[in-house]
């Protein structure tokens, strides 16, 4: 099998549809189950391991949907809820069925909240704190830990194999020294959560911006994720795919989509 990078996740921190919610956007994923968004992780798949990148608190739905019965690392981005939610579902698949710890990278920062959020599952993990600029080789995959500008220490992913991919599901833009690094990659996945104003320009991207990155690092192809649809100008997958016929190298992310490596 040849290196598959897969999105479980393509919502925002609060899911579409979210519970509490009734507009356009949410009414369509109640509709149509296969426009909804669960919140945002994805799966690198060498063929011989399996990393997964955030463990969102929809994880155990996502694994179940995606047929994925074994993990041998778990990456976190950032230490925000909807990426780290899902730890807790790990415990007893490590411990009854794995038998030996999974390496769990983790920012530095995260560190001491981890050890107070998971106190029972020390011993499931082994850890380690990656550092931005490091690379680390799973079979044919490099993996490379890029600077985003989120609200706290938060790493993208540039992953080369056959392709070249950048994974940057929470950013408010790029450092200079990252565009530079991801210039020219085959895809570019990126934070498109805000329809609309833009009420946290800190930490997340406009669908307008998102496009923009994507022509700016003159990326083959980019793909919208970690969208909220309804933060503040609610919007339907309809009226967005409509609005993207003009950039024909933009395209919705889905819960699902699977990218060749
Ligand atoms: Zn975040
Ligand atoms: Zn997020």
């Amino acid at each position: 099998m040849s290196p598959e990078f897969k999105l479980l996740g393509t919502g925002a921190g609060p899911g579409v549809p979210s519970f509490y919610c009734d507009c356009i956007a949410c009414r369509e994923a109640r509709k149509k189950p296969q426009r909804a968004r669960t919140r945002s992780g994805a799966l690198i798949d060498t063929g011989n391991e399996r990393i997964l990148v955030d463990a969102s608190p929809d994880l155990r739905s996502q694994l179940i949907k995606e047929q994925i019965d074994s993990l041998d690392y778990l990456f976190i981005t950032h230490w925000h809820y909807d990426h780290f939610g899902g730890i807790g579902d790990l415990e007893f698949y490590i411990k009854l069925k794995r038998k030996h710890p999974v390496k769990l990278f983790l920012p530095s920062s995260a560190v001491e909240d981890f050890q107070a959020a998971y106190p029972f599952m020390m011993d499931v993990f082994e850890l380690e704190c990656w550092d931005y600029e490091q690379s680390y080789t799973f079979s044919d995959v490099k993996l490379t830990v890029l600077p985003a500008n989120h609200s706290i220490q938060t790493g993208g992913l540039l992953l080369e194999a056959g392709q070249r991919i950048a994974y940057f599901t929470d950013t408010s833009g790029l450092p200079e020294l990252t565009e530079q690094r991801i210039k020219g990659v085959d895809t570019l996945i990126c934070d498109a959560t805000f329809h609309g104003e833009n009420w946290y320009p800190d930490s997340h991207m406009t669908i307008e911006e998102a496009i923009q990155l994507g022509e700016k690092i003159k990326a083959g192809h980019t793909i919208l994720t970690h969208l909220a649809m309804h933060y503040s100008a609610p919007t339907t997958v309809q009226q967005i795919e409509e609005k993207l016929h003009s950039y024909p190298k933009v395209s919705l992310a889905f819960d699902g989509l699977t990218l060749k490596l």
